[in-house]
């Protein structure tokens, strides 16, 4: 039986591999290999170095083994956990999803830094997925009433199950294409993290992309499809002097700001995302 530790350099072997295509290898081979064993035994990754002398018993080794290989295979380690974390919450995640990502984080924190902390504001996370952005932001105002927009019914089951785990009774989910299915609301902001990429972004056949679905990451119209129907789905549903905040691609700010502009928003605002290109808008 292998110890641990030898059990988490076979696994770094296994996926740093230069037998495996490029676009199936990993950047991060020692960090998938004890967050996936960490997952296996139900343990933490601190309990992985503080016991690596411990042996791996045979059914754990065989679990470890299965998941090793479908990581070279290339599936995504948040697919291969059903798991991912997201503003320090995590959230259960599945194939009719995105992976929630680390740059959608500011999104949630423009959008807190934006709003005032005490009204009770009514506020759309559209195109939810697994539901992060509004459970995040109504873990830190308990005080707004989020909806939680989806149009994929499969997305929708799992961000009612997020919406459960993490007891924020303040997020309702809405099963609809956009803005299309709400009436008579009036809301104070909208946030969303929509599709974006173009289809011809060379980033779509590389890594964890290929694994997630289509159309909760490409758009027309050189991804700015969906962005053209919320601004023009909002003029319905968005109070005078609401708020909207758009995660997008980090070339797409000065056409966003365009058409935003020519729908008659003012005080447009792009941030950078951790890894300083322009990620979110705010207008
Ligand atoms: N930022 C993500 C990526 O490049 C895409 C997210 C989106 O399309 N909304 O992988």
């Amino acid at each position: 039986m292998k110890t641990i530790e030898q059990a988490l350099t076979w696994a770094v072997t296994e996926l740093a591999d230069p037998e495996i295509d490029i676009v199936n290898r990993s950047d991060t081979p020692l960090l998938d290999a004890q967050v996936l064993l960490a997952h296996v035994l139900g343990e933490s990754r601190t309990y992985l170095l503080a016991f690596s002398e411990v042996k791996v018993s045979a059914s754990n080794m065989a679990e470890f083994e299965s998941l090793i290989s479908r990581r070279r295979q290339g599936h995504p380690v948040a697919y291969l956990l059903g798991e991912k974390e997201f503003w320090s919450l995590t959230f259960y995640t599945g194939a009719s999803t995105l992976i929630p990502r680390a740059d959608t984080e500011r999104l949630v924190e423009v959008t807190l830094e934006t709003l005032p902390e005490t009204a009770s504001l009514s506020v759309a996370d559209l195109g939810t997925g697994t539901g992060a952005v509004a459970i995040a932001l109504a873990t830190e105002r308990r005080c707004w009433k989020l909806f939680a927009v989806e149009k994929s019914p499969d997305a929708l089951v799992l961000a009612e199950k997020n919406i459960a785990r993490h007891q924020v009774v303040n997020v309702k989910p809405v099963l609809s294409d956009w803005l299309s299915d709400f009436e008579d609301l009036s809301l104070d902001a909208l946030v969303s993290n929509p599709p974006y990429i173009d289809e011809m972004d060379p980033h779509l056949s590389q890594g964890d992309v290929r694994f997630e679905p289509r159309t909760a990451l490409v758009a027309d119209d050189h991804g700015l499809a969906d962005f053209k129907a919320i601004i023009q789905q909002a003029q319905r549903v968005l109070k005078p002097g609401g708020w909207v905040f758009f995660e997008h691609g980090f070339e797409q700010a000065d056409e966003l700001s365009r058409l935003l502009l020519a729908a008659g928003y003012h005080d447009i605002e792009c941030f950078n995302d951790y890894a300083h290109h322009p990620r979110v808008t705010r207008a």
